[in-house]
């Protein structure tokens, strides 16, 4: 099983538990490294995400616990940025890329908070046609991947969270395909995100197989994260993620590097 985890919450943001929590967890699972990616801030919602302040003391307890844990694990500081948030400067050891709501005329509608809201967003930006809020979804995130210059590609097809999205239709996959061909000149790094299993909402993880197999073909990388908000999911669905992305054709290198700073962890290509 997969020894690090690079998509985790904690309470800076919205997950439940300690930065420390986590870590004793993951240490508890035999990790080799974890990353945490609590929410950036974002002007215009103040639900979930860090506010300035709060990054700066995420940031600082991280610190002080990589440091008191490094004998046993290495913990990283990274950052689930936003489409809305500012760029970020080098203060994040790693950043992963995030779309979750569309803006529109000073108001956000977000996406993957409940299904309600999802459907708000759908119905009222585009009269409740799909095909073109996911067109709209899929270009918004290629566009967020490039200007940030991310390190990973943040739960590529999270629209499919509540199962409305047309996933057979032609267009659908165009707009995803066309999409994963762009980014991939930028970041070629995505995750095999579990959340949703996690959660109880899907059975298999983002993205579909068939985008799965598009990656591939590009010569993209995955890393397995489960989008941790609870320890106890820390390892959901890794066992059936290496089966999944072996029966994809791809092979795990346990001493790749995410980049400059985070190295010699396990990814699969
Ligand atoms: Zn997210
Ligand atoms: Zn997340």
């Amino acid at each position: 099983m997969q020894r690090c985890n690079f998509h985790t919450h904690t309470k800076y943001s919205d997950g439940t538990d300690t930065p420390q929590e986590m870590i004793e967890a993951a240490i508890g699972f035999g990790f080799k490294a974890l990353g945490f990616s609590d929410h950036s801030y974002t002007h215009q919602r103040e639900d979930y995400p860090m506010s300035i302040e709060g990054q700066k003391q995420y940031r600082r307890e991280i610190r002080a616990l990589a440091e008191q844990y490094k004998d046993q694990i290495r913990v990283y500081c990274g950052i689930e940025q936003d489409a809305e948030s500012s760029l970020p400067g080098r203060e994040y050891d790693y950043i992963l890329s995030s779309v979750h709501e569309l803006i529109y005329h000073g108001e956000f509608y977000p996406l993957d908070s409940s299904e309600a809201l999802h459907r708000n967003a759908v119905e009222t930006l585009f009269g409740g046609n799909y095909l073109e809020f996911a067109k709209r979804y899929f270009y918004l995130l290629t566009e967020h991947v490039i200007r940030q210059k991310t390190d990973i590609v943040g739960h590529f097809d999270l629209i499919t969270k509540y199962s409305l999205a047309p996933e057979d239709h032609p267009e659908y996959a165009d707009a995803a395909l066309e999409a994963i061909r762009e980014i991939v000149k930028h970041c070629n790094l995505f995750e095999l995100n579990t959340g949703a299993i996690a959660r109880g909402l899907r059975t298999v993880p983002y993205p579909a197989p068939f985008m799965v197999d598009e990656i591939k073909r590009l010569g993209g990388r995955f890393i397995v994260n489960s989008d941790c908000h609870y320890r106890a999911k820390l390892t959901c669905w890794f066992d059936e993620a290496e089966k999944f992305l072996a029966a994809h054709g791809f092979v795990k290198d346990e001493h790749a590097d995410l980049n400059d700073v985070v190295k010699d962890i396990e990814i699969w290509r």
